[in-house]
């Protein structure tokens, strides 16, 4: 398949020629003529597949004719869950659009000042690209029109609805027209998403393009196990002095946790620098600029402030603490393995922490192996063989649940005290539905990251 068989207009397909770019990956193969033929889309592919791409080229097409309607308001929305997608996004849309004489693309999104987006909002705008808070709250100034709104996406909507997002969304869909289009890229259509996705679409196609058996294929994933707080940061040590490692990733439970161990590599010499959704987004973006331009060697940050970025350097992903919840574990060694380079993902592990390893497994469907360091193992087996076997993996054993069984759910943390049950029951929107809430950028999720910063002191005490 090649390029110029999708039906793209001459100058987008002259601008993404120009990107290096020699065909298109599966999920643009399908979505792109789809979305030309104008219909709705409810797509579904892994991290790191070029969905960016995928909505943005088919959109900026129709930019290539005069807008019908008369009025300065967008012709294209694109919601995302947080600043830096929306600035990754805005970026795809200049690349891809960079043929066009003008086109005007303004980014509102949250932690940003209001005065440049009310004047970019002053003038004809092409492309909003937006987190929904922010959105709303310029909606609801009356600063912003739909008249001429042609198409809606919504980029990780799953993310979004997670973060509390969805009374925003469901205002925001209410005041587009309904001649829109409407495309919606999520990891997963099941559940509350799907649910979403059915409500805002109109005979939409699905596209699904399979989850690999391999989530990374070119991600070479490791488990190191630890013994108590002190082996962790030897052993985080040795792996990030590994000559091979170009750049890494280094994600922790928590902001502050990113804070420490940031401060901890620049002490030991090493450019580090922390990423999370406490940071004004001045600092948040000159610290990615940083990453990309090389000035960074190590990226320490959380789940959210990471999600989605593309960085190519990134050789290495190393999970200071592994990952409460297994989709978090796919997102997170997405960063690297990125457009088909390869990647190394390394995940530091306590022994009382193996039921997270176990969900990650179940939910990728494939071991991880447990590698060593010579010289820094840990003293305790990490799956002993006869002997004490302990408590939990007894057989029959159903958990400390209190009052009933552990039901197993990947991510729920009952078992060791930690997670948030209340987030894996049916139909739960991120605490949205609760009277007074009010969902703001990506602090809900990183609120719930801050409760667990307390709590796995509990699993720390028996070292
Ligand atoms: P996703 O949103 O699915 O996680 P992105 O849209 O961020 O993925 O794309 C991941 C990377 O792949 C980006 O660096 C992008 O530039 C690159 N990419 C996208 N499409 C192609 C393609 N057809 N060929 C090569 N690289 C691509
Ligand atoms: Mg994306």
């Amino acid at each position: 398949m090649n390029f110029s068989e999708l039906g793209l207009h001459p100058s987008i397909l002259k601008a993404v020629e120009a990107t290096g770019y020699t065909e298109p990956t599966d999920v643009q193969a399908q979505a792109v003529p789809a979305a030309l033929a104008g219909a709705d889309l409810l797509v579904s592919a892994q991290t790191g597949s070029g969905k960016t791409a995928a909505f943005m080229l088919p959109s900026l097409c129709r930019l290539a004719e005069p807008s019908a309607v008369k009025g300065y308001g967008p012709r294209i929305l694109v919601l995302t869950p947080t600043r830096e997608l929306a600035m990754q996004v805005e970026k795809a849309a200049a690349t891809y659009g960079r043929e066009f004489r003008r086109l005007r693309t303004v980014s509102l999104v949250g932690g940003a000042p209001y005065g440049p987006q009310l004047k970019q909002l002053s003038q004809p705008v092409d492309i909003v690209v937006a987190t929904p808070g922010r959105l709303m709250d310029h909606m609801e100034r009356g600063k912003i029109d739909f008249d001429r709104l042609e198409v809606l996406i919504l980029d990780e909507a799953d993310r979004m609805l997670d973060m509390g997002f969805i009374d925003d969304i469901q205002m925001i869909v209410a005041r587009t027209p309904k001649t829109r289009q409407t495309l919606l890229f999520s990891a997963t259509l099941d559940g509350v998403v799907g649910k979403l996705a059915r409500e805002l679409t109109r005979d939409a196609q699905r596209i699904e393009v399979a989850r690999k058996e391999d989530p990374a294929a070119q991600i070479d994933q490791k488990l190191h196990f630890f013994d108590d707080p002190m082996h962790k940061m030897r052993l985080l040590d040795a792996l990030v002095r590994d000559a091979t490692l170009k750049q890494a990733v280094v994600f922790t439970a928590t902001k502050a946790g990113a804070e420490d161990l940031s401060e901890e590599l620049r002490d030991r010499g090493f450019l580090a620098e922390a990423l999370h959704g406490d940071m004004p987004q001045h600092k948040r973006t000159r610290t990615l600029d940083r990453v990309r331009n090389g000035r960074v060697q190590f990226l320490v940050a959380t789940d959210v402030a990471a999600r989605g970025i593309d960085v190519a350097g990134i050789s290495h992903v190393i999970n200071f603490d592994a990952p409460r919840q297994a989709e978090d574990y796919v997102h997170r060694i997405g960063r690297t393995g990125r457009a088909g380079r390869s990647g190394i993902a390394v995940t530091l592990v306590g022994f009382r922490e193996r039921h997270l390893v176990r969900n990650i497994e179940r939910y990728t469907g494939q071991a991880i192996e447990v590698a060593t360091i010579p010289g820094l193992e840990p003293t305790i087996k990490p799956r002993p063989e006869g002997g004490k076997r302990p408590w939990s993996d007894k057989p029959g054993y159903k958990g400390k649940r209190p009052g009933g069984e552990w039901k197993g759910k990947p991510g729920g943390g009952w078992k060791d005290g930690q997670g948030k049950p209340w987030g894996d029951k049916p139909g739960y929107q991120g605490g949205a539905d609760r009277p007074g809430f009010k969902p703001r950028g990506d602090k809900p999720h990183a609120a719930a990251g801050q409760q667990q910063a307390h709590k796995p002191k509990r699993a720390e005490r028996f070292w």
